[in-house]
């Protein structure tokens, strides 16, 4: 099993909000897509011809690629790489970019999952956030998707935001669900150091996030999800049966993945490694073989302190007897420990051989992961 991703770091304009590795400037379009065909002929050997059961286009805004920049990336994955029969590819599009034409030509590269960047119906929301695409676009690109045939479609939806009332949202995550869309993702606001939002909230401009609502409007979310029949399952994501990412449960089962592009992380079990987040130096050291990026190789803490998080924030929880397989019985024994006050405020949920989040534990399940972790 093996993932590919590739790191598309172009938009339209900058969200507010965003802290994501991106450029406005579309003038080295064509040089990025030769500089990420160079890339993965040179790292085709990191997942040692392991077939690639999930590809993943992310960005910055892969749809702002035309059919020849998206098609040369294909011809490169194919000369170099096998894929699996019934991998799944999904691709990001902003909503201002899909057309049935548009659709129509990512399905016959062999694109079979849509991941839409929604995030909000509203107008007044989508206008604050600065997002390039209208309301009436976020509505449009979902018939249109479906028309086209794509049926595996993700939106993603950001509740939490100053101008975003309980009703707001619940019309938010009614309107997805009368599509019928089968996966949603769904975001709390943050505030990103470095963002305009941060400048904004700093300066006054705009209204702070505040906790109490956030917390409110996700516990909301995730009851309006369980009624209509999606799995939790993980925190930020709800799938109807059969339709959850495989792209990243992969990543949250630990399994290897080569990250292309700038900014662009890679995994293959002993180590990480990530691109430069910058498009100029990225270009320059694929092109004369000097590639900018770095390496951290994972210690038997880091190890056990990802299990911790990833077991957490998924629904399958934190398993306990491969755990104690993994770690040893001490392990096991140290984390019944430092659950047991989660348990008791009704955090956690503790089970035979398993541990897992209550819908309040969600809300804080950062938290109680490094609270769990070791070294
Ligand atoms: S389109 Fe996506 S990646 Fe680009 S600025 Fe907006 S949120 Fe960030």
């Amino acid at each position: 099993m093996a993932g590919l991703y590739l790191h598309i770091p172009f938009c339209r304009q900058a969200c507010h909000y965003c802290n994501f590795h991106f450029s406005t400037s579309l003038r080295y379009k064509d040089d990025m897509v030769e500089a990420m065909a160079v890339e993965l002929a040179q790292e085709a050997p990191y997942l040692q011809k392991e077939p690639l059961q999930t590809i993943y286009f992310g960005g910055g805004t892969p749809s702002l690629l035309d059919d020849a920049e998206a098609a040369r990336l294909f011809e490169a994955i194919h000369r170099h790489y096998t894929i699996s029969p019934g991998a799944e590819i999904t691709l990001e599009a902003n909503p201002d970019d899909i057309t049935v034409a548009r659709v129509t030509a990512w399905k016959a590269l062999g694109v079979n999952r849509l991941s839409i960047g929604t995030q909000s119906f509203f107008e007044d929301e989508l206008r604050w956030m600065n997002r390039a695409h209208t309301a009436a676009h976020a509505k449009d690109c979902i018939n249109l998707s479906l028309a086209a045939g794509i049926d595996n479609l993700s939106i993603d939806l950001i509740y939490g935001s100053p101008l975003l009332s309980d009703e707001g949202w619940r019309q938010n995550v009614e309107t997805a669900l009368a599509f019928g869309i089968p996966h949603l993702s769904c975001y709390a606001l943050t505030v990103e150091e470095k963002t305009p939002l941060h400048k904004h909230v700093a300066t006054k401009r705009s209204l702070p996030t505040d906790d109490e609502k956030q917390a409110r409007q996700f516990l909301l979310l995730m009851d309006w999800m369980q009624e209509a029949g999606y799995e939790h399952y993980e925190v930020s994501n709800f799938a109807k049966p059969g339709f959850r990412s495989r792209h990243n449960s992969a990543y949250w089962k630990g399994e290897p993945y080569l990250g292309i592009g700038p900014s662009a992380h890679s995994f293959n079990g002993r180590e990480r490694r990530w691109n430069v987040a910058n498009n100029a130096q990225y270009i320059a050291g694929i092109t004369d073989g000097t590639a900018a990026r770095e390496t951290e190789q994972l210690t038997a803490s880091n190890r056990l302190n990802e299990a911790l998080m990833i077991g957490l924030r998924t629904s399958e929880g934190l398993d306990l007897a491969k755990l104690e397989a993994d770690w040893g019985e001490a392990e096991r024994k140290r984390l019944e420990r430092a659950l047991r006050g989660f348990i008791e405020a009704g955090l956690v949920r503790l089970f035979p051989d398993h541990a897992q989040l209550t819908k309040e534990g969600m809300l804080r399940a950062d938290g109680i992961a490094a609270a769990l972790f070791v070294g």
